[in-house]
C-alpha cells in the first residue's frame, strides 16, 4: 500500500481543486471495492474465518503490498458475497464513495461466473442484487453507472477445454445489455493467457453490440496490448501502461483513440511500476494516448480516485489544467451514448470552471 502520510503535501489550492473537480471512473472492480468493515461484517454473518477479526487488524491485512496478498484478500471477498442482498449493499457503498468524490459516472466491472461457480449463486440473483443497488445509486446519488462483466483469462473457451464460464459471461453481458451493461471485460494473469485465445468470444460480443474492454499491458508487455487491439478489437484497454515498452504502440493507440485506463497506485502495489515518481503515465500522454486515471480496487490498494489525482499532483507535478484534461478524456473514451457524452462534457466544462474559480487555480 502507498501510505498517504508519506505523500508530500500538494499545493493547497490544487488539492482543493482536485477534491472539487468532477470525475469519471472507468476501471473499478465491484469485488475490489468492498471495504474492510463490510468484509468483516459479512464474514461474521456467514461464519467465515478471516486472518483478523477486528477492524484495525483487518485493515492491516487488507493493505496489499504484493500479488499474493491481493489474491488472498480477493478470495476472502468472493467467499463472503453470498446473496443478492450482499451485492446490492456493496453496490450502494461503491456509489456512496463515488458521490463523495464528485464522481459523476462509473464503469463497474465484476466476474459473474466466479460467483456462479464457487458458490452456486444463480446469475439472476447476482445481477438482481447489483441492479437493485445500482438503481438506488443512480436515483438517490445521481451517479451514472455502466457495467462490464468480465471473465478471467486463466479460463478457456468451451471448445478448448473450458468449463463454459467464458461463454456464460458473454451470455450474461448480452442478456443485460439494455440494463446498463455496455462491454465485455477480461481480467487475470496475462502470461500464458494471450488475447488471441479469446478472439471468437470478443467477435461475438462486438457483433451483439457490446464494447471490448480487456485488461492488457499490466502483467505482460506490449504483445498483450497488440493482441488486444488487433485480434480482439479492443475499444479501450484496462491498464495498457506497458505500451511504452514498444516504439510504435503508443502512436497506434493515439491514432485510433484507444484509451488506456491507468491505475497508478495499483501499478506500484503490484510491481508494474517501481514508484509513483517513475510511473510512465507522462510518457503515454506525451505520445498522445487517451489516458484516464482510475483506482482499480481502491480499499485493497489503500487509495481512492481522489488520491490517484493527488498522487499525480504530488509525485509527477501535474497541474490543474493537466488533471482537468485527464477528466475530459475519461468522458470522451467512456462508453456512454453520444448524447449523454455530449451533455456530460458540457456539464464538466461548467463544473471544472466553477471548481477553478472557487480554488483560484488556472485551467
Ligand atoms: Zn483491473
Amino acid at each position: 500500500m502507498i501510505s498517504t502520510d508519506r505523500r508530500p503535501v500538494a499545493d493547497e489550492r490544487l488539492e482543493r481543486f482536485i477534491r472539487l473537480m468532477p470525475k469519471v471512473e472507468l476501471h473499478l472492480h465491484l469485488e475490489g471495492s468492498v471495504r474492510a468493515t463490510t468484509l468483516l461484517d459479512l464474514a461474521r454473518r456467514y461464519g467465515v474465518a478471516l486472518p483478523a477479526d477486528d477492524v484495525d487488524g483487518l485493515a492491516r491485512w487488507y493493505a496489499c503490498r504484493d500479488l499474493r496478498r491481493f489474491g488472498e484478500v480477493w478470495e476472502a471477498i468472493v467467499t463472503c458475497l453470498r446473496r443478492g442482498a450482499d451485492f446490492a449493499r456493496i453496490m450502494r457503498e461503491l456509489g456512496e464513495s463515488a458521490a463523495a468524490q464528485q464522481v459523476r459516472c462509473v464503469q463497474v466491472t465484476f466476474a459473474p461466473s466466479t460467483h456462479r461457480r464457487i458458490k452456486s449463486l444463480p446469475y439472476d440473483e447476482i445481477w438482481g442484487g447489483i441492479r437493485e443497488g445500482a438503481d438506488w445509486v443512480e436515483r438517490t446519488l445521481g451517479v451514472r453507472l455502466q457495467f462490464a462483466p468480465a471473465f478471467s483469462r486463466g479460463l478457456r473457451p468451451a471448445g478448448t477445454g473450458g468449463d463454459g464460464s467464458v461463454e456464460e459471461t458473454l451470455e450474461f453481458a448480452v442478456a443485460h445489455r439494455g440494463e446498463g451493461v455496455v462491454a465485455l471485460g477480461m481480467g487475470g494473469y496475462e502470461p500464458g493467457n494471450p488475447p488471441e485465445l479469446f478472439e471468437e468470444v470478443f467477435q461475438s460480443a462486438k457483433a451483439q453490440g457490446l464494447r471490448c474492454w480487456p485488461h492488457a499491458g499490466e502483467t505482460a508487455g506490449p504483445e498483450s496490448i497488440w493482441g488486444a487491439v488487433r485480434t480482439l478489437g479492443a475499444d479501450r484497454i484496462a491498464h495498457g501502461v506497458r505500451a511504452v515498452e514498444d516504439p510504435d504502440l503508443p502512436a497506434y493507440l493515439a491514432a485510433h483513440r484507444i484509451g488506456c485506463d491507468v491505475c497508478p497506485t495499483s501499478n506500484v502495489c503490484l510491481g508494474v511500476s517501481p514508484s509513483l515518481e517513475q510511473h510512465p503515465i507522462r510518457r503515454l500522454l506525451a505520445a498522445g494516448v487517451p489516458v484516464t486515471v482510475n483506482s482499480d480496487d481502491p480499499p485493497l490498494f489503500g487509495t481512492t480516485l481522489t488520491d490517484e489525482f493527488l498522487a499525480l499532483a504530488c509525485y509527477q507535478r501535474f497541474t490543474a489544467a493537466e488533471l482537468a484534461a485527464l477528466v475530459r478524456t475519461a468522458v470522451e473514451v467512456s462508453f456512454l451514448p453520444k448524447d449523454e457524452m455530449a451533455a456530460l462534457r458540457a456539464r464538466f466544462d461548467r463544473e471544472l470552471e466553477t471548481a477553478a474559480c472557487e480554488t483560484g487555480v488556472d485551467l
